[in-house]
Formats: structure tokens, sequence, C-alpha cells
């Protein structure tokens, strides 16, 4: 394998109100991975309207109101698009799509984005940058009346033609203030959507043209690494659990877990206690995960299963993002944990460890294959609502060629709708454990300060890596 083999295939949503930045944002997104393919339906019905073919003519009457092109010349024109096979072999970044929530139904059918990017800056600022937009006849580059001018008034600073300020026909007044008021309608049933699949992430500053080199930097890091920082919780003392907290947050993990196997008395995992878990790590950027692992697959503290599941279920009720359960649990256990999981809203990631050796592609694959059968067949437990639940798979690495298999797993399991998380653990595993997130793993883990299992490398060196490694 070339580092040219390991070129990223995203799947990003971009959405946001008109003139939020969209475009600017992709233009970002390109220098730094130059081959995602940018599909922006709105620019697709323009070259179609000035072409003057039927697409066009049809879509004209609505986009020229402000009003949105029927659903199903979208839904029919983005599916062809996707099919393609540059989109295939670099991924996208779909701007302006979906805009309706039948619409991203429908792309659910389609494709698995990896991240739903939400872009929503103040009104005010919006309205001006929106009359103010234009952009070269001859380059495309976008420059703003208000904001942005060229650095020469009249001519375009990248390909030095002559231009002067022409909107587009649905950049007047009337026309923009339908465009909001759609999209004020329509966006929070999409938002809570991608916000319930767990991929939305939010751009708070208010305009991408404002943001940082480093803050760019960090924004691109963010579309490809997402990291899980685990935290061993061996006391309720509360100072300690917080300062550790802190220091976590401080680094700016995308995921937390607690360990809770790790505390000693499990009489001190109380309501009260999870609770303050939850909410010391509280923030609308950080996902939080409970986990007390099995002593068998790993954990810490030897009970039986029924106290297990008295435990699962107080860190179910305490709301977390998500709690962690072995797929070897026996089927009493997973029914009622999912069953309460679903009540509370509750997310279960369902995971596998083997300590020894990883098996075979195939084997793995089955594996995979035999527990989605449980879940639906012998549990079942509905195909939809597990779907956004995650699978996690870790191997101990004997071999540099063991981590092809979670690698591969990552790039199946990413292509379909199951959210994946799978590397080689051991020092072998490293470079599975750095590399599982550029081939749809959810996310990696990475240690601050103390290792929960063997080869974890910190959060750092995780940073460092894929700076080095994948940065032009
Ligand atoms: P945009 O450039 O994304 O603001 O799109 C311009 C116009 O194209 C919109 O105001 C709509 O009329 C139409 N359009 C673009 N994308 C969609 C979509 N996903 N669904 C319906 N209409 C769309």
């Amino acid at each position: 394998m070339t580092i040219s083999d390991l070129t990223l295939k995203k799947k990003i949503i971009l959405f946001g109100p008109p003139g939020a930045g969209k475009g600017t944002l992709t233009g970002v997104i390109k220098k730094y991975l130059p081959e995602i393919v940018h599909i922006s339906t709105g620019d697709i019905f323009r070259e179609n309207i000035s072409k003057k073919t039927p697409l066009g003519i049809n879509a004209k009457e609505y986009i020229d109101k402000g009003a949105l092109v029927p659903d199903a010349i979208v839904i029919a024109l983005v599916k062809d698009r996707l099919n393609r096979d540059d989109v295939k072999n670099n991924g996208y970044i779909l701007d302006g799509f979906p805009r309706t929530i039948d619409q991203a139904r429908a792309l659910s059918e389609i494709t698995r984005p990896d991240i739903f990017l939400l872009l929503d800056p103040p009104r005010d600022l919006l309205i001006k940058r929106i009359k103010g937009r234009y952009s070269c006849q001859y380059c495309g580059k976008i420059y703003n009346k208000y904001i942005l001018p060229p650095k020469h008034e009249g001519v375009c600073d990248k390909c030095g033609s002559e231009i002067e300020f022409k909107q587009r026909a649905d950049d007047n007044e009337e026309a923009l203030n339908t465009r909001l008021e759609g999209y004020d309608n329509k966006s929070r049933s999409i938002v809570e959507y991608y916000e319930k699949k767990g991929i939305l992430k939010r751009i708070k500053t208010p305009f991408i043209l404002e943001l940082t080199s480093e803050e760019i930097r960090n924004l691109i890091e963010l579309l490809v690494l997402n990291i899980c920082i685990p935290m061993q919780v061996k006391s309720d003392k509360i100072e300690e659990v917080q300062a550790k907290i802190n220091k976590i947050k401080n680094s700016q993990p995308e995921y937390i877990e607690f360990r809770l196997d790790y505390i000693q008395d499990i009489s001190l995992l109380t309501p009260t206690f999870l609770n303050k878990l939850i909410e010391l790590s509280q923030d609308k950027e950080i996902k939080v995960i409970l986990t007390f692992r099995k002593s068998t697959e790993g954990g810490k503290t030897e009970i039986d299963e029924k106290t297990r599941l008295e435990i699962i279920k107080k860190m179910i009720t305490a709301l977390p993002d998500y709690i962690d359960i072995e797929m070897s649990s026996n089927d009493e256990f997973i029914r009622k944990a999912v069953s309460l999981a679903f009540q509370y809203q509750v997310k279960i990631i369902f995971s596998y460890h083997n300590f020894e050796k990883t098996p075979s592609l195939d084997d793995v694959k089955n594996l995979i294959t035999e527990f989605d059968n449980r879940l639906v067949k012998k549990l079942s437990i509905g195909a939809i609502t597990t779907e956004s639940f995650p699978f996690k798979l870790i191997f101990t690495a004997q071999s540099f060629y063991d981590n092809l298999v979670p690698i591969k797993i990552c790039q199946k399991l990413s292509e379909t709708r199951r959210n994946i998380i799978s590397f080689c653990m051991g020092e072998l595993g490293v470079f599975s454990r750095v590399s599982c997130v550029r081939y749809g793993a959810l996310f990696t883990f990475a240690s601050l300060e103390e290792t929960t299992a063997p080869g974890q490398i910190s959060i750092n060196e995780m940073k460092e890596a894929h700076k080095i490694l994948y940065k032009s």
C-alpha cells in the first residue's frame, strides 16, 4: 500500500441558510482534499438553466421565485450524480441537498454520509453577505461588494479578467426572504435527523472567511479525525473526577468514554454519581460513552451478569450519548438493555474483542452477519432502529497484515448504513488504530495520561501522525 492509496473517501453534507458560506467552505475543504467531488444542486440547476435543457426550463420557474424545486426532480438528479465513479472513488461534498426531510430520507437510501456540517451565522450578516455577493464570470472566484471586494476594483484577483458586480437572479430581496423562510421551516427537522444519526457538527464562527488558518486546520482535522479518550473511573470523589474530566475536555476529543469497571466498589456507581459524570462532561461538542466492560473481555471488575445488567440500567438512565455492551452478552441481557436504551434514546455500541488474535476477514464478516441476524431475527429488534447503533470490533494484531482486516471492515461497513469502529490492539496494531478513521470508522481511541488497552497512543501522537501522514 502506498501513500497515494490512502486518499480519503469522505462523504460530507454542508448545510446552512443561503449565504452561510457553503461555497467558501467547499473551497477550503478542496484545498485539503482536492479529489473530493463538489455537488451543488443549485449549481447544477443554474448550469441547466443557462443551457436551456428540459431540466433547466422546468426548474427555472421555481428557482426564480425562490421556491424549492420538487423533491422528485432533485432526488433523481442527486441519485444519478452520486452513482458516478468519481464520487465512488473520491467521496463528495453535498451542498444544497438535502433541503427537505424527504430528501434526507431518500439520501439515506443511497449513501451514508460521514458528517453533516451545520453553518448558521447571524441573520443580519447573512443578508449583507447575500446582497453583496457575486463571482468572476470567467474563473468563478467569489467576491462580496461589502465584505470581500477584489483587491483592485473591477479586476479578478485570481485570473485577472475584468469583472463587474452582477448578482444571481435569486439574490434579490423578495426571493431571499422566501428562501430564508423556507430554510427556517424545513431546517429544524433535517438538523434533528442528522443529530440523531450522530454526525452533526456545528461551525460556530459566523463566516468561514474569518476562520484563522489554525481553525481551518482544526476543521479539516474534524472532518476525518474523531478521537475518543477513555477515562478510568476509580473513585467517586468528585474533585478528582472533575479534574480529570477537565483535562480531557481541554484536549478537545470528540468522544469521552468512562470506563466504570475500573471502580473497585460498585456500590459507588449510584445514579447521582453517574448523573454527575455526565453533567461534568457535558459539552455540545463531546459525546459521552459509558462502559462497564465484562471481565472476560478486558473489564477490571468481576461481577455476575445480573448485577452487571443492573449497572447497565443505571448507566442508561443517566442519559449518556452511548453505552457500550459486549456482543457476547446473553439474549436476555441484550433485549433488556436495548429496550431501555430505546426508551431513553441512548445509543448502544455493540462491541467485540479478541485479545488473542485477529480473525480472518471472512470470520469477521460472518460474525457481523450473525450478530445482525441475532438482533433482528432472534431478538426481533427492528433493523432500522439498530442501524444507528455502532458495531465495535477490536482484535489483537499478530502481524502487520492483520491491520488490513479492520480497515477493510471499516471500508465495507461505512459504505452501508452501519456505524463502525474497528482496529487492532497491540504495538503491531497501531497502523489501523491511526488510519481506521480514514476508512470510515466513527472514531478511534487515544489516551491522555492513562491507557486502557495495549497499543493505545496519546492524543498528541495521534494528531501528529495524521498531520504528517495525510496533510498536503
Ligand atoms: P442554491 O444555490 O443552493 O441556493 O440553490 C438555488 C435554488 O435551486 C434554490 O433556491 C432552489 O430553488 C433550487 N434548489 C437547489 N437545491 C435544491 C434542493 N435540494 N431541493 C429543492 N430545490 C433546490
